[in-house]
């Protein structure tokens, strides 16, 4: 069964492998994202399920982790954290005009906000890139 499985579940893997599209530092960033985020949600789970204080101290090392791993990400892709603040916001903001909405989050303008996220082809003039600003 076991053998079987494996056997089965290869079947679907692919061999193909383009480390030249992503290069280094981008596998680097990533697997550090999630290694932080995974150290910040071990904190949350020893107070949760063990009972033991939660550790602030640790929490906010691992966000400055998180930071860390998300500056080399941002060299790589020529963006700062200034940058896309201010672009998520703009998107939630495209997204959710006042508040949070269920139905707003299950019926996205996609369009919408890939044109919000993707300023670098638009600008920041383009009307997709202005719609949302406005409180
Ligand atoms: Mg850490």
């Amino acid at each position: 069964m076991s053998k079987q499985f494996i056997k089965d579940a290869i079947r679907t893997e692919s061999h193909n492998f383009y480390l030249e599209n992503v290069g280094p530092r981008l596998v680097h960033a990533s697997m550090g994202l999630v290694t932080e985020a995974a150290e910040f949600q071990d904190a949350l789970k020893k107070a949760l399920f063990y009972g033991k204080e939660l550790d602030k101290t640790n929490l906010k090392e691992e966000i400055g982790d998180v930071l860390w791993y998300l500056a080399i990400a941002m060299d790589v892709l020529n963006t700062d954290f200034d940058t896309e603040q201010d672009r998520v916001i703009r998107k939630l903001k495209a997204r959710y005009p006042s508040k949070f909405e269920n139905d707003l989050a299950e019926n996205r303008d996609l369009v919408a906000e890939r044109k919000i996220l993707a300023t670098e082809i638009f600008g920041k003039d383009h009307p997709a890139y202005v719609s949302g600003i406005d409180d």
